[in-house]
């Protein structure tokens, strides 16, 4: 039965003397190699160059701290209900006196864990976070051999002190 008209009838036709020397094929592919050499290159030399990404890219994420250095979290847990790959999990905290200074409030995340072999970078974390606390970043999550090490806590997640408040950069502040 005959379904589209785009089969095609093969003829096993002899070769000419130009394929049986195989000349002419092998130089045509020599000039299309040539031609690429003066082309521009598609690759870069990665690490070394990077390429800019779009301003909508969404990386590894970031815990991001107030303009007094507090940890905005306060463990609700809307953004791991939010995660469509269950990436995240959390385990609450209650603040002590005398913490005032690096909890914002009541409430913190004493243990706060990203799977990123899970991680689909979908961004909903942020969006459903009511506290202004988890943002995606621009920065890559790197490559790692360990399946171990793609598991993200606080130690990698938390926004290091003095940097900036923008989500979207770990830029120093700018006076
Ligand atoms: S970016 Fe998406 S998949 Fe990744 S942790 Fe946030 S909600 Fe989950
Ligand atoms: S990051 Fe935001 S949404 Fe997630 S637990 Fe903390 S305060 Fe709640």
């Amino acid at each position: 039965m005959k379904l589209t008209n785009r089969s095609k009838v093969v003829v096993n036709k002899e070769m000419t003397l130009a394929e049986k020397l195989y000349l002419p094929a092998i130089l045509s592919g020599m000039g299309i190699t040539i031609k690429h050499f003066f082309k521009k290159k598609p690759t870069i030399q990665y690490p070394e160059q990077k390429r800019d990404f779009s301003f909508i890219y969404r990386g590894k994420h970031v815990l991001k701290r107030d303009e007094e250095g507090r940890e905005n979290c306060t463990a609700c847990g809307l953004c791991a209900v939010s995660c469509p790959a269950e990436a995240i999990s959390i385990v609450a905290g209650e603040r002590k006196p005398g913490e005032e200074k690096l909890y914002r409030e009541e409430k913190y995340a004493k243990s706060y864990e990203i799977n990123m072999l899970r991680c689909i970078f979908c961004g909903l974390c942020e969006e459903a976070c009511p506290k202004d606390a988890i943002y995606l970043t621009e920065e890559l999550a790197p490559a790692n051999y360990d399946r171990s090490n793609f598991i993200y806590g606080k130690d990698k997640l938390v926004q290091p002190l003095g940097t900036s408040a923008h989500p979207k950069t770990y830029k120093p502040y700018k006076k």
